[in-house]
């Protein structure tokens, strides 16, 4: 059902490598985006940050560097104290210290949760890996949750928003330990670094530091609609859903039979029927995560 495409096709759109694009993309970035950052960085369907994590990653660039040219424009620019969208992004670059400070004071928390109680989680079984290898190919009927593991192994570069909704999919729905989702991320991402992989995935899991509520479930539906409104990321990435409108297209389950026919969408035959019931999977999360007494 997934074509199968080389997966090192897409990634001269994700980074170019060298220490020129970086600089290029960071201008780019500082003087066309930042207005919008602050609201627009949560849409997977714009381009609306900096794509700078694969140059950080391999030290194309610094974060001191990022910092100054920031401030610097926003000196020359007149406009001072820096306005909201530098401001945040500097507190993702923050985010990336801070993941290196974890790191660094935490070692063994690429494989450890910082939170030890945590090593006695309830994850689920699934023994033949078929949910894990669902997820992994962008199958799980769940649109935004396949299109974001989609653009991962077709470009090695996934949004940040559509990061936490898959990581929280693996972890909270199908139950499957964060390890498994940071390795595939690991082997996947162009920009997989240790530090901010494993705070990204032990934040999501709800076991490191800072981490997400364990109540804190990412319906998928929801946050389809919510940050994806038209289906434009999801009509990208898993094109067999593109002709459904967007009132449909992150819950195509509900569309009227004809209208899934009109779009040419056969449940179950060329896009999956979900792999879990949402209500279920949130209340069986809810139950393991209160067994634990962690809150
Ligand atoms: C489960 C999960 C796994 C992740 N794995 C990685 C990873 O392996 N490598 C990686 O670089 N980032 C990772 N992130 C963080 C984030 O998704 C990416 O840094 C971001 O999407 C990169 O795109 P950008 O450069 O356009 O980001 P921008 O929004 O432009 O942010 C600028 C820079 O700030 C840093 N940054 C932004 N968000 C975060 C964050 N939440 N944590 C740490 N640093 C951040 C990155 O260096 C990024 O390049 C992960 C997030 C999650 C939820």
């Amino acid at each position: 059902m997934l074509p199968n495409l080389n997966w090192a096709n897409g990634f001269a759109k994700t980074w170019s490598p060298g220490e020129e694009g970086a600089q290029k993309r960071l201008k780019e970035f500082l003087a066309k985006k930042t207005a919008d950052y602050d609201s627009a960085r949560d849409r997977p369907d714009e381009d609306a940050t900096s794509g700078l994590s694969a140059h950080l990653h391999f030290g194309e660039i610094g974060p001191r560097q990022i910092w100054a040219a920031a401030h610097a424009l926003s000196q020359d620019s007149g406009v001072f104290p820096l306005n909201n969208g530098v401001q945040r992004f500097l507190t993702e670059i923050g985010w990336r210290e801070f993941a290196y400070h974890l790191l660094y004071h935490f070692p063994n928390t690429p494989n450890q949760p910082l939170r030890e109680k945590f090593n006695e989680f309830p994850w689920a079984a699934d023994r033949t890996g078929e949910k894990l290898r669902a997820w992994q190919r962008g199958l799980t009927g769940y649109p935004i949750v396949d299109a974001g593991m989609r653009q991962l192994w077709h470009t090695g570069w996934m949004h940040n928003r559509v990061r936490m909704v898959v990581a929280s999919f693996l972890v909270k729905h199908l139950r499957l330990s964060w390890t498994h989702g940071a390795a595939w991320f690991w082997d996947t991402l162009v920009d997989a670094d240790l530090a901010s992989n494993t705070l990204g995935w032990q934040w999501s899991a709800g076991c490191g530091a800072d981490a997400a509520p364990y109540f804190r479930i990412f319906a998928p539906v929801t946050q389809g609609e919510k940050f994806d409104p038209k289906g434009e990321y999801v009509r990208r990435w898993v094109p067999e859903l593109a002709k459904l409108p967007p009132k449909f297209i992150h819950k195509p389950w509900e569309a009227p039979i004809e209208m899934l026919a009109q779009a040419g969408v056969t449940l179950g035959e060329n896009y999956p029927r979900p792999i879990v019931d949402h209500a279920k999977a949130r209340a069986e999360a809810l139950a393991a995560f209160k067994s634990l007494r962690v809150l």
